[in-house]
């Protein structure tokens, strides 16, 4: 008797437990985001675009191809606007689409719309585009903590000019960006193998978004389909920018090499529509991710500021790049942005402990004698979590400490 109640028991909790799983795993609003992205959606923007011919920052082509996409962001009824940028004699419009959320963090989804001389475009980078408009399609019904941006980038092509600008201006005025996710060729698959990789490449302190990709492919990856190579360091596409200055990004580049890249034979023909598509849905899950998340702990050396020189402790000059220089002692400031009490924020220098700061403001010098390139990292820790950053910078100090004191 007994027994037959503890069966039944059981046959009435393993239908709830099963979908207690199912539910525990997904959510029904990152499954939404991947089933609306759509193979033909991609087809159609990636033609109109490649369709315009070669179009080079500069060209009348690039800005028809700027005005499509602004009017493709207003269509979807979100905030659309032009940055324009100019730098080493060219001009270019970045265009930006917001969706403003909660909290003062932004996440960036970005591609670059501008071609070389020749090309039309189609993998580089049509795809990353063609995939940012289907996100502004799909984005638009939803809302989310963080602001999110969709930037289509121009100048790319020229050394990340648009981008340059963008993630200067947002460092000078303190935007605090979580991540850039870049998509940069992301259409080029001919083999199974290609078909079902996807590379993400980072430096050391974005991992944490490959993390998150990797765990939208754990719970989502019957509607993905593809598996992650990760990868470090590769510098060629706009989220440098972003890590130039102090921000983190991951940058999506298709597994197999397109042997049609920067040619006039980059079209549409040479696009697997079912890879982009899958790629466009896992970078538009893995937005959402970052976009939802909570950020306990936000990080940022202030001091010294990127892109300026500073004699000891002032700041002398801005440059036009994102490099600091240093003449004499370090001094270091550290901002943090936090829900948990920060308990203590560590200072490296060039990867070894060198001392720690328990008090707001959290500051660090370093006196030794020091030459050329060297790097600090500071490392907040909560009670639960921490967050590092990091800057690199050139230093002259000919004068050691025990002189002055
Ligand atoms: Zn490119």
């Amino acid at each position: 008797m007994k027994k037959i109640v503890f069966v039944i028991l059981i046959m009435l909790v393993i239908p709830y437990l099963h979908s207690y799983n199912v539910s525990g795993g997904s959510n029904d609003k990152i499954l939404e985001l991947i089933n609306g992205v759509s193979e033909e959606e991609l087809y159609h923007y990636d033609k109109t675009i490649q369709d315009f011919g070669p179009h080079p920052t500069g060209s009348e082509e690039c800005n028809a191809v700027g005005e499509f996409i602004y009017n493709e962001f207003i269509r979807y009824g979100l905030n659309t606007t032009y940055h324009e940028w100019r730098m080493k004699g060219l001009e270019g419009k970045n265009v930006i689409a917001t969706i403003p959320g909660e909290t003062n963090f932004t996440v960036i989804l970005s591609a670059h719309y501008d071609s070389v001389d020749v090309s039309p475009g189609a993998d580089d980078d049509g795809s990353g585009t063609s995939c940012l408009l289907m996100a502004a399609k799909v984005l638009s019904n939803h809302t989310f903590r963080h602001t999110i941006k969709l930037i289509a980038f121009s100048g790319e092509e020229n050394g990340l000019y648009g981008s340059s600008v963008y993630a200067r201006e947002a460092y000078m005025k303190g935007e605090k960006i979580l991540a850039d996710i870049q998509l940069d060729g992301v259409g080029h698959a001919v083999s199974r193998e290609g078909g079902s990789t996807i590379r993400l490449s980072t430096n050391g302190e974005s991992t944490w978004i490959t993390d998150m990709a990797q765990n939208m492919i754990d719970n989502y990856g019957n509607h993905i389909g593809l598996k992650i190579l990760r990868q470090r360091d590769f510098a060629g596409s706009d989220h440098q920018s972003f890590l130039n200055y102090g921000y983190e990004g991951v940058f999506f580049l298709e597994y197999e090499f397109n042997p049609y890249y920067h040619s006039p034979q980059d079209t549409i023909e040479h696009v697997n529509m079912s890879y982009l598509a899958k790629v466009c849905k896992l970078a538009i899950a893995t937005l959402s991710g970052v976009a939802d998340k909570d950020v306990n702990i936000f990080t940022r050396i202030v001091k010294p500021e990127r892109g300026a020189i500073y004699f000891g402790d002032r700041k002398i000059m801005e440059l036009n790049s994102y490099h600091t220089i240093v003449f004499g002692r370090i001094r270091v400031g550290v901002e943090i942005t936090s829900g948990e009490k920060i308990r203590r924020v560590d200072f490296y220098f060039d990867g070894e402990y060198r001392g720690t700061d328990e008090e707001n403001p959290y500051e660090y010098e370093y006196g030794n004698i020091a030459f050329f390139k060297h790097n600090i990292r500071a490392v907040a820790h909560g009670e639960t979590n921490e967050d590092g950053n990091e800057v690199e910078m050139t230093v002259f100090n000919i004068i050691p400490r025990y002189w002055l004191s």
